[in-house]
């Protein structure tokens, strides 16, 4: 199958430096044969992130396997970082991947609150899970929706890449067909801008406009954390 991809990344309005991390770097372009795309938010202290979702991606790009052996190749490389560096102690990083294959199987494997979606007749669905104490709230109704969005945990995690040595790692496979898309963010994107004007903007854009389209809309949100988008459309 024929992919025609975008990824891109911002530092946003507030933040001074980009913690995010994406694969393929910044950029388009299009391939029959198969596809990894990546983000990785990066958190932890004033370098920290930056290295920790760094660190993670190159490893998990290094490695060759299905997304949850690079994943946990990942893990250890962000702890053998702060093994290295002490004083990076408390970084980690989220890490959403997905490895396509030349006939548009997609096995996606995932860590944190980045997500992933698929947009397919018009329908945006949430593939990933968010690991956030908000997303188990929601899920036993202890929170509504409306409640999650002004939670002040609202950006706590509980599983990322490089905190512990045994890390529970998301994975799964979605057959896509021509006409899906695949879209890769981290929470600087969804917590800007509604799944409703993301939908209408991946389904009606090429990629590449589609990705320029969601970092200028998380910025006229608020632009309050930096903003990871990547977008494959999977064509005949
Ligand atoms: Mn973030």
């Amino acid at each position: 199958m024929r992919l025609s991809w975008a990824t891109g990344t911002h530092t946003g309005r507030v933040r001074s430096n980009n913690q995010d991390s994406v694969h393929p770097a910044p950029n388009s372009g299009e391939t029959t044969d198969g596809l990894l795309i990546a983000v990785a938010d990066g958190m932890g202290g004033h370098v920290g992130g930056e290295i920790a979702s760094n660190t993670a991606l190159s490893a998990a790009i290094a490695t060759n396997g299905t997304p949850a052996e690079r994943i946990s190749a990942a893990n250890q490389a962000v702890l053998g970082e702060v093994i290295a560096n002490p004083s990076l102690r408390g970084m980690g990083t989220t890490l959403t991947m997905a490895l396509i294959d030349h006939d548009g199987r997609a096995t996606l494997g995932h860590v944190g609150d980045s997500r992933a979606y698929l947009l397919r007749d018009g329908e945006l669905r949430q593939l990933t899970l968010d690991h956030t104490v908000i997303a188990e709230y929601l899920a036993t109704g202890k929170i509504t929706e409306e409640e999650a969005k002004r939670h002040p945990q609202r950006s706590v995690i509980t599983r990322a890449v490089g905190i512990i040595d045994d890390l529970h790692i998301d994975e799964f496979s979605e057959d896509c067909r021509p006409g899906d898309r695949l879209l890769l963010c981290s929470d600087g994107l969804t917590a800007m801008v509604p799944d409703s004007d993301i939908m209408r903007v991946v389904r009606d854009n090429r990629p590449a406009t589609a990705v320029s389209l969601l970092v200028d809309a998380a910025n006229e949100m608020g632009g309050v954390d930096n903003i990871t988008v990547a977008v494959v459309a999977f064509e005949s």
